[in-house]
């Protein structure tokens, strides 16, 4: 009997999701939350804040939260400003919001006309308060496993003296702290500091991200009946492995994409695209369809990830001297002064590139990943763009900015050898030379496609009906999403 088949006569699954209010934690749960709908018979609720719901309408009309039957959209106050619906998201300011969210989850779910089977989160606070109503509540964690077990591994790192930092020295600012931390389990060999989110770099014990993560670490240990991981068996296998020693049960369900294109039977990247709280701008799609095969950088720092005014025009520079094609987002709050990040770049740039760059402010990027066009992504590293990146075959230039970005940079360069890292200090010879390297037919950039064309290969099979990432989500409905906690 097929996945169909059997959710056509299961009644009364009714999931509530309520994902962390940042883009690249809505996109992969409501690809998840789609899932079980399609697939598995649930009614959802998908719970957006007030202020997301509001750039949702600004950005995509009503018909963004108008749900199909079974799945309806529902927003809770956050307390952020209306004025602010397209700004900057800030972490720490979304951080702060969530522990009043609570409140108006439980009367949210009071009022739910079905009872419901499960709450899926990542917000500590939602996940305390399901669990409180007597609710089966999991997990879904939206980056790898591999940078989670980094987060686990913070409060060893402050037990044993190591975090905070003893010397400002050590910080990050620029120059990466390259201390080994040989004893981390299920690490590879010659793991650093550097390659911890950033908020562990800290000399400050009373670092209020630092706190914010290991109480939400803790909550994620002891609360919820599982770990569901946006990521697959065969990539994060070590990870997984020992993570299952001290968390709930664990199930790896990635790459969504490819699952949602299963599902809908196309067998390639499924409809995400309502999932973008920002408008995509599809023309650029029409400027790559007049370009070569492989033969246009692709550059996006995702939703969050700002940079120095500095920091961009070496970009551009080496972007403009490795005389590739590129294709540049480039949201309005790029520059982390706040300024105009159109209005950073030297004009003589502006000049020289105005035959080989298209500049937007967002884009339809796993469309843009796929398109043959498409030869070279030099992004930030959010698990969701990694991944994406490995579905669709592109070399990575790897600069990461924050969280667990460092992680994956270092995971993706070093372990799965997808990409090659740029970071920190950029300057344009470096980001011209990385170009060339995985444009050209460099042995670097040769090594690099091969090691992609496995991986693709095996996020394809892992999403596969037999897949992996498919028969763990078979297991968690019905091991924990249908089960009474
Ligand atoms: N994204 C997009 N268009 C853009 C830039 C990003 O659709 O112009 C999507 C991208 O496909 C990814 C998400 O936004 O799914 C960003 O998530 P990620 O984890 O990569 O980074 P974050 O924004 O969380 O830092």
């Amino acid at each position: 009997m097929s996945t169909l088949q059997a959710a056509a006569g299961v009644e009364k699954r009714h999931a509530v999701f309520f994902p962390f209010p940042a883009q690249g934690h809505v996109k992969p749960a409501l690809q998840l939350a789609k899932l079980l709908h399609r697939c598995h018979g649930f009614q959802v609720t998908f719970v957006h804040t007030e202020h997301n719901r509001r750039r949702l309408l600004r950005s995509r009309g009503p018909g963004a939260l108008a749900g199909v039957p079974g799945f309806r959209f529902a927003a809770v106050p956050d307390g952020l400003p209306e004025s602010d619906a397209d700004a900057a998201q800030d972490m720490s300011a979304l951080l702060s919001t969530t522990e009043a969210l609570a409140p108006h989850f439980r009367s949210l779910v009071s009022g739910l006309p079905s009872p419901v089977s499960c709450v899926v989160s990542d917000i500590e606070h939602i996940l305390y308060a399901a669990k409180d109503m007597g609710l089966q509540c999991v997990t879904f964690w939206i980056t790898s496993a591999c940078s989670f077990m980094m987060y686990q591994l913070c409060q060893r790192l402050v037990d044993m003296g190591i975090v905070p930092l003893r010397e400002a020295g050590q910080l990050r600012n620029g120059c990466m702290d390259s201390t080994v931390l040989d004893w981390v389990p299920g690490m590879p060999k010659g793991i650093c500091l550097k390659d911890f989110p950033d908020f562990v770099l800290t000399a400050d014990p009373d670092d209020a991200m630092l706190k914010v993560a290991l109480r939400s670490m803790a909550c994620h240990r002891t609360t919820p009946s599982a770990v569901i991981f946006h990521t697959f068996d065969e990539i994060d296998r070590e990870a997984i492995a020992t993570m299952s020693t001290f968390l709930p049960k664990i199930y790896a369900v990635g790459p969504l994409p490819l699952l949602l294109g299963q599902a809908s039977g196309t067998g390639g990247v499924g409809d995400t695209l309502e999932s973008n709280l920002s408008r995509e701008n599809h023309a650029c799609l029409e400027w790559l369809n007049g370009r070569r095969p492989n033969s246009v950088v692709y550059v996006s720092f995702g939703s969050i990830a700002t940079l120095t005014s500095e920091q961009l025009v070496e970009l551009a520079w080496g972007l403009a001297n490795s005389k590739q094609d590129f294709l540049w987002v480039m949201r309005d709050d790029q520059v982390n002064n706040g300024g105009d990040p159109a209005a950073v770049l030297p004009p003589e740039f502006l000049e020289e590139t105005k035959a080989r760059r298209y500049v937007t402010r967002w884009c339809p990027q796993e469309a843009v990943l796929q398109h043959e066009a498409t030869g070279a992504f030099l992004t930030h590293c959010g698990w969701n763009s990694v991944l994406e990146s490995v579905c669709a075959g592109v070399p990575m230039l790897c600069w990461p900015f924050g969280a667990d970005q460092y992680t994956n940079a270092r995971y993706a360069c070093s372990e799965w050898r997808v990409g090659l890292e740029i970071g920190g200090d950029v300057k344009r010879d470096e980001v011209e030379a990385a170009i060339r390297e995985v444009m050209g037919e460099g042995e670097k950039g040769k090594e690099i496609r091969r090691m992609l064309n496995e991986w693709k290969e095996k996020a394809i099979v892992a999403a596969q009906p037999s897949g992996s990432s498919w028969v763990n989500l078979e297991k968690v409905v019905n091991e924990v999403l249908t089960v009474p906690p």
